[in-house]
């Protein structure tokens, strides 16, 4: 059975974008499913989720950038691991090995100037007709909410961080 790719948008400043987007990774792979993820300027850490994801066969993640951005004087350096980032992100959408493919936080490549959003337009229009893409990341560009079948804003109503609550094994990573 050949499935048509969708393309969803998790974004939006409320907590949960990138859980939603890896519950559907799940979901997926439930199915037999390859699934790919592809996190932007995001550091090495021991994310649970990561920890998960090397224990989950038909599951592939990578890593680019840094973990710290919008560091003025390093601000080049992110610049460059975003469109490292993006270099990869082509290969593993040409290489046509997988149903659904996660570009987590890549919203911020546009809206710090680090890539042109036509370049992601482009990405995802030449992809695999199967190959799901879920991109998040907070203030979507207007453009991949356009181009995008599916479009989620969570609304942050209130966040335990505000409360002086730290980020919390389990819950924030
Ligand atoms: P999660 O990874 O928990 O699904 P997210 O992807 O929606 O969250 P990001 O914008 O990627 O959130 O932020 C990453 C981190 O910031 C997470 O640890 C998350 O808990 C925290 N965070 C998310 N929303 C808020 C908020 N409104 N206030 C404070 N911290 C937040
Ligand atoms: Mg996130």
């Amino acid at each position: 059975m050949s499935l048509q790719g969708r393309i969803l948008v998790i974004t939006g400043n409320g907590k949960g974008k990138t859980t939603a987007a890896l519950g559907t990774a799940f979901r997926a792979l439930g199915h037999g499913q390859k699934v790919c993820v592809l996190q932007f300027l995001k550091g090495q850490g021991r994310y649970g989720e990561r920890l998960m994801a090397e224990k989950t066969p038909g599951l592939d993640w990578f890593i680019c950038g840094r973990g710290f951005v919008f560091i003025k004087e390093k601000i080049d350096e992110d610049r460059q691991a975003a469109r490292e980032g993006f270099a990869l992100a082509e290969k593993l959408v040409a290489g046509d090995q997988y149903d659904l493919l996660i570009l987590d936080e890549i919203t911020y490549l546009p809206l710090y100037d680090f890539l042109d959003v036509e370049e992601i337009v482009r990405l995802l229009a030449g992809r695999p007709p199967r190959l799901s893409v879920i991109i998040t990341g907070r203030q979507a560009h207007p453009r991949l909410i356009e181009i995008a079948d599916t479009v989620t804003s969570m609304e942050s109503v209130k966040h335990g961080y505000e409360q002086g609550i730290k980020a919390q094994q389990g819950i924030e990573f």
